[in-house]
């Protein structure tokens, strides 16, 4: 991408804002089941002209989403989405166009990775009390180089047949509250920030509405977000509804009004897409409403966003 701006960080192309933006996907690096290849190139074929690649605690599929974003003459800016903990609550914290050699956003890497591993082994402990033998072996499998997850084992529970697909296996084992649900001390919400601005990207609070928060609770984040030095928020991910939209919307208002020093929060969305049989989560199948402030803002012009 190209040119740069001072900071040896890209500026943003018009050709790049032309089409579809989408700022929030996974592939196989995480919990995607497309290749950083295949997922360009679906991209591609969506009308995306900027994609983002966020894949789970990684960036292990950038250099081959890169490569294949020049074929396709595609502008790919590298993400992340980390996960983060806000009080006792998890939080997932998308970073865009991040330094993937910075030494705070390798450390926040490297810290999760540890915890998603002993993760992985407590949850098939767990598992096999229950009867379901070969968990671990079978998630490892899925999940092939890429970082483990929960959705890993969601889909060997559905190939071994224990399951008749992954929701299933979440509402029964793997959710809130179900055994599976393994309380993990991931690295707090304000030191996430922290590292992605660290690594010169843009800290977007992803999916506010998918945490099951109360108003009131979800306003407390927002201003802790904004505390932190957070600079954006998903205003829109994957499918919404106009009413959600609104209510995100209003959040980013009431987060401006309670704090006037540290600025409007800028608006941020993505599709969050993890495989093509999701259609209400699809490649490009999102826009920005009228009358917000977009996070590629940030790059357009060039400004230095570390302070
Ligand atoms: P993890 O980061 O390993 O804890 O897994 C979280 C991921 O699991 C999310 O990013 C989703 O892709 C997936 N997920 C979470 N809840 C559900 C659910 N109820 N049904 C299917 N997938 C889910
Ligand atoms: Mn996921
Ligand atoms: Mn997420
Ligand atoms: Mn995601």
């Amino acid at each position: 991408m190209d040119p740069e701006n001072s900071l040896g960080r890209p500026l943003l192309t018009e050709q790049a804002l032309s089409g579809q933006i989408d700022l929030h996907c996974h592939s196989t690096a995480s919990d995607g089941i497309l290749s950083p290849t295949a997922l360009v190139s679906r991209a591609k074929s969506a009308g995306v002209t900027l994609l983002a690649l966020t894949d789970h605690d990684t960036v292990a599929g950038i250099d081959e989403a890169e490569a294949e974003a020049r074929v396709q003459e595609l502008t790919l800016l590298p993400g992340i989405e980390l996960t983060a903990l806000w009080g006792r609550r998890v939080v997932h914290i998308v970073g865009l166009n991040v330094d993937r050699r910075a030494a705070a956003l390798v450390q926040a890497i490297g810290r999760r990775d540890q915890l998603r591993r002993e993760r992985a082994q407590q949850i098939a402990e767990r598992l096999e009390k229950r009867g379901f033998a070969g968990a671990l072996a079978g998630a490892q499998m899925l999940a092939g180089e890429g970082v483990i997850g929960r959705p890993h084992f969601a889909r060997w529970m559905v190939e071994a047949g224990h399951v008749s697909d992954s929701g299933k296996a979440f509402k029964r084992y793997l959710g809130a509250g179900k055994i599976g649900d393994v309380t993990v001390p991931w690295p707090d919400m304000v030191e996430t920030v922290a590292a992605i601005r660290g690594a010169g990207g843009a800290a977007v609070l992803a999916h506010p509405l998918k945490y099951g928060l109360t108003r009131t609770k979800l306003r407390a984040l927002l201003v802790d977000f904004c505390a932190a030095a957070g600079d954006a928020v998903e205003v829109v991910c994957g499918q919404q509804n106009p009413v959600q939209t609104r209510e995100i919307l209003g959040l980013l208002d009431q987060a401006a009004a309670s704090d006037g020093e540290s600025g409007r929060l800028l608006a941020s969305l993505g599709s969050d897409f993890h495989q093509p049989d999701q259609p209400w989560r699809a490649l490009g199948c999102v826009r920005l409403p009228a009358g917000v402030e977009p996070v590629w803002n940030l790059w357009q012009t060039g400004a230095d966003q570390v302070q």
